[in-house]
């Protein structure tokens, strides 16, 4: 390729999300030849999901747990616009960003996570602390834990969602507000409450052992587990189920399925059945080559994997070498997932379950090795080198 006769490259990336982080890092390294890069981002500090539920438990402050995308922006040499995309117009390949000019790329890249799905959920909205978007969940967090904080008050919690999320935060919260009791008032016997609703069972998705781990696992943090019943409805003070049952609650935390931002099909951006942007393995779309899409956002149509930080992070290696190529007039790679992976869960305490395939296992150990790999990535990315 002669890069004498081409004229500079506008790689744009859009959402600062798992995948995205590795791109500016890459670029920071090793800056590609005759490309400007730029990130629109609606918020500068970018959570690592995998810290939050020990975040939570009172293991780790936020800032061990965030990206701080200004500091990794300039260390990549990037221009930082901070706000919401609204749209693509990619007739005119530009970006149509809140309160800005539109931004104009010849390649783009797309990582802006999911919305809350709260389903049927009445007064989930007003009433509850929706956990995802992932990107706005530490703020609500410290306000709800600010609540309890200098108070005797044990308080009640359900915690609606049996999926990993669910879990982790059940266990995280029940270790924390426990901890904070003793702490405050070490004569206080009553401890706090927590119900986890797991809508049909916990760690659905996980194997059987795994489960088996689970279950004992909350039974011995002394959390209550509804499982098969679904909550139809959330009030200030208690959670309605679909048995005609209620349950009382000080705070609700939700912890439920994913959707896609309306905007993406709105846009005329290729989107499945359940509005998420559909990409080929390359991780470009399906109809469009300039563009890319990955993360919880998008779907590999030629691999199609479930939803989840791991499968973001594993993307963004191969999609920084995509859009390194492109920018250069290459082709880009197919990329193929993994179709097995290691998952560490953490149970509020200093432990964690490790799952693979058929096989499953619970300790410490498990929670050492989990934060290591957590440190890892996030040094990565906090210190670039
Ligand atoms: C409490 C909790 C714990 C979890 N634990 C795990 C775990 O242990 N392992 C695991 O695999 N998964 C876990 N998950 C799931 C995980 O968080 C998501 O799968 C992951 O965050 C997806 O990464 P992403 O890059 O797609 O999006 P995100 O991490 O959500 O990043 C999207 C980014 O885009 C930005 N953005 C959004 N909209 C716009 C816009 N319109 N314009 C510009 N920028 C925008 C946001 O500010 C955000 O920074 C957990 C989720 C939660 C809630």
């Amino acid at each position: 390729m002669d890069h004498a006769r081409r004229k500079r490259q506008n790689v744009v990336l859009v959402g600062g999300g798992h995948a995205q982080v590795f791109v500016l890092r890459a670029f920071g390294l090793d800056p590609w030849p005759d490309t400007d890069l730029t990130l629109i981002t609606k918020d500068i500090q970018a959570p690592y999901s995998g810290m939050l539920p020990g975040f939570v438990a009172g293991h780790y402050k936020f800032e061990d747990c965030h990206i701080d995308l200004t500091k990794l922006a300039e260390f990549a040499g990037a221009r930082l616009i901070h706000g919401s995309a609204t749209a693509i117009d990619r007739k005119q390949r530009q970006v149509i960003v809140t309160n800005q000019d539109p931004v104009p790329y010849d390649f783009l890249s797309i990582d802006v996570g999911i919305t809350p799905s709260i389903g049927n959920i009445n007064g989930a909205r007003e009433y509850a602390l929706v956990v995802k978007p992932v990107s706005t969940f530490a703020p609500k967090w410290q306000a709800l834990d600010e609540r309890f904080t200098n108070t005797d008050q044990a308080p009640t919690l359900v915690v609606v969602g049996g999926g990993a999320a669910g879990f982790e935060l059940a266990l995280a919260a029940k270790h924390r507000f426990d901890k904070q009791i003793l702490r405050r008032a070490p004569d206080v016997t009553r401890k706090t409450s927590v119900t986890l609703i797991a809508g049909n069972s916990v760690l659905a998705s996980h194997n059987k052992r795994a489960r088996k781990l689970a279950h004992d696992a909350l039974q011995r943090a002394g959390i209550t587990l509804i499982e098969d019943v679904a909550v139809t409805e959330i009030q200030k003070d208690k959670v309605h189920l679909a048995d005609g049952t209620t349950r009382p609650a000080d705070a609700t935390i939700v912890a439920t399925g994913a959707a896609a931002a309306a905007w993406f099909g709105e846009n005329g951006l290729p989107v499945t059945d359940d509005g998420f942007i559909q990409t080929h393995a390359t991780l470009q779309l399906v109809d469009d080559d300039a563009v890319f899409a990955v993360g919880d956002c998008a779907t590999n149509v030629d691999h199609p994997r479930p939803k989840s930080g791991v499968f973001a992070v594993r993307q963004g290696p191969p999609l920084a070498e995509n859009l390194r190529r492109v920018a250069a007039g290459d082709p880009a790679l197919a990329f193929t997932p993994q179709t097995d992976f290691l998952t560490l869960l953490s149970l509020g305490e200093k432990s964690a379950i490790a799952a693979r395939g058929a096989y499953a296992a619970k300790g410490r150990w498990a929670w050492s090795w989990k934060d290591w790999i957590d440190q890892r990535f996030m040094k990565k990315f906090n210190t670039p080198q």
